[in-house]
């Protein structure tokens, strides 16, 4: 499976900006000219027909405004753009007195609008089409002079040309002056992504070390001979937090990487947003004790009303963690204050610190991929900057918005609002998922690995073996079946992915044709939400991502023990 990165690039011009950027300021400068050019035929008196040749096109291009406005047929105006400008072109030319008058540099005019608008082969035959036509014009010009008329006179013919010069000028202003403003903005937004990119990659790099350097350091100390008891706990304690910190770094990237290809699913459940508030409040007063920030009083602001909300319960977590990791991290002494409030129909969310505060120019930027405020000379704060744009798009997908106020050194208020969903809680009780302690001690289980790394099957004996299951081991997907046609009285499988000879998948094909009851559970690096629903589509009975939880394994197993 291929491992999705995240896009540095500037993304596609979507739908609704190119519409904003080229498509309405076309359609409008088409109307513009149309409209001076009505005064115009008017003022020199020319034909019934040159009078009305505006007016049409007016009318056209309003509609053509409008069609591109309910954003479903954008081509197609497009399209309708190229050929009413160029039937009016045509109109004019005939009756406007062919090349004597100012229509061939409106054909400039025009084909300018052309590779603003068009691209690839689309402009290919645009362009073909308009050559064609001038072509087509130049031909009857010259072999045929006198038919599409002459000015009255010298002198109305050049006012025609002046003015048409002038409008023509008009245009060409109002066009490229955009076009000229869009380039720079693209511009320096690519060069802020580049610089972003740059310096996310350096702030990764210490991210990835710093813990690493815990566990690296820690785990040596522990195999030392002369290692104090007295520290060895101290000292796993630190192995795990640095482990922790490097799978949320993980899970954050994969994140970004999700939300960038427009794959993240959302699970709505629902959720008991007094308990989520209670167990945040208890981790994170726990938090501040181990981060020793003892003049800091953390805690919810209430008495909050209790309330099930219809929306997905671990996304939404994971904007209150991300809120509360920031607001710990840049607050020394005073508060944070957390909560929830009805809006009208909404629900109001915050958290509330008396921290460092956000700098003013700052602000608009803070929710921008990778963006970190690193004016602090007397502090180096560490982080990615990924944490508050994963907060705005998950709070977007919700329905939501995002915002924050602040002032600097007296704190900031980071809030977010979600659609009032509320769910009667007699109606519809909270799905409660048993959560097992202990290992299931009680039933002896015969279980069958199929793990390539030693180091992975060791963990799990390690986990399992305490717990008295029978375990069976095999190397890759083959051992597997053969070990398992061996022992057909096998009563679950811990099956890894990747393996070699045989992989997890077709190991698991394997033994539905010897079995097609046996729980078999899927044990994989692939972490990411498209891996778990393609191992859950194969046929395997639970997903489980590595590192392995103990305790949510146990859980599943208590869960099928008791089916
Ligand atoms: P990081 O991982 O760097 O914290 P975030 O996206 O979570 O990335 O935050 C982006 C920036 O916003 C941070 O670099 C920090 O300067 C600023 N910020 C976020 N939360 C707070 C807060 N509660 N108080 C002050 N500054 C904050």
């Amino acid at each position: 499976m291929k491992l999705i990165l995240p896009k540095f690039s500037i993304p596609e011009t979507d739908n609704e900006g190119f519409k904003q950027r080229f498509v309405y300021p076309l359609i409008l400068s088409g109307a513009v000219f149309a409209f001076i050019a009505i005064f115009i035929n008017l003022s020199l008196d020319f034909g019934k027909i040159l009078k009305l040749i505006p007016y049409a096109a007016l009318i056209s291009f309003v509609v053509l405004y409008f069609l591109a406005r309910t954003g479903k047929v954008l081509n197609l105006v497009k399209w309708a753009l190229v050929i009413i400008s160029l039937l009016f072109l045509n109109l004019l030319w005939y009756y406007n007195f062919g090349s004597r008058g100012p229509v061939l540099y409106i054909f400039v005019l025009v084909y300018s609008y052309l590779i603003f608008m068009l691209r690839g082969r689309q402009l290919v035959l645009a362009t073909i089409i308009l050559l064609l036509n001038v072509v087509i014009l130049f031909y009857l010009d010259y072999n045929y002079p006198g038919i599409a008329g002459n000015y009255p006179d010298n002198h109305t013919r050049m006012i025609d040309i002046y003015t048409g010069i002038f409008l023509y000028l008009f245009v060409v202003f109002v066009l490229m002056s955009g076009a000229k403003r869009v380039y720079i903005q693209e511009y320096y937004k690519a060069r802020e992504s580049d610089r972003l990119k740059s310096s996310f990659l350096a702030n990764m790099s210490h991210e990835i070390r710093t813990p690493l350097n815990a566990i690296v350091g820690f785990s040596n100390l522990l195999a030392d001979d002369d290692v104090d008891e007295s520290d060895l706990k101290d000292y796993v304690s630190i192995i795990n937090s640095s482990n922790l910190s490097l799978l949320r770094l993980i899970d954050d990237i994969l994140d970004v990487s999700l939300m960038e290809t427009n794959q993240l699913k959302l699970v709505y459940k629902d959720c008991d947003l007094q308990q989520m508030m209670n167990d945040l409040e208890t981790t994170y007063k726990r938090k501040r004790i181990e981060l020793n920030k003892v003049n800091l009083d953390i805690r919810i602001e209430g008495p909050l009303a209790a309330l099930v909300l219809h929306t997905d319960c671990e996304r939404l977590r994971q904007v209150f963690v991300n809120l509360l990791d920031n607001a710990i991290k840049y607050t020394e002494q005073g508060s944070i204050v957390f909560g929830y409030a009805h809006q009208g129909n909404k629900l109001r969310f915050y958290v509330k610190d008396t921290g460092i505060g956000v700098p003013e120019h700052h602000k608009e930027h803070l929710f921008d991929r990778f963006y970190k405020v690193e004016d602090h000379p007397e502090k180096l704060f560490r982080g990615t900057g990924i944490g508050l744009y994963l907060c705005k798009n998950i709070v977007k997908l919700l329905g939501g918005e995002i915002g924050v106020n602040s002032e600097i050194n007296k704190g900031s208020e980071f809030y977010f609002t979600l659609p009032a969903k509320i769910v009667n809680r007699e109606e519809k009780p909270l799905a409660h998922h048993p959560i097992l302690k202990e290992s299931p001690k009680s039933r002896k289980l015969k279980v069958l690995v199929a793990e390539d790394q030693l180091s992975n099957r060791q963990y799990l004996e390690a986990i399992l073996k305490p717990s008295d299951f029978d375990l069976i081991q095999a190397n890759n997907g083959k051992e597997a079946i053969e070990q398992f046609k061996q022992h057909p009285d096998v009563q679950l499988v811990l099956m890894d992915i990747k393996m070699p000879e045989m992989d997890g998948f077709e190991a698991l094909r394997e033994i539905r044709k010897l079995n097609e009851k046996v729980p078999v559970f899927a044990l994989t690096a692939y972490a990411l939400v498209p891996d778990r629903d393609r191992c859950l589509k194969a046929g395997f009975n639970a997903y489980f991502s590595k590192p392995l939880d103990k305790i949510s394994l146990f859980s599943k197993i208590e869960e099928w023990c008791k089916q």
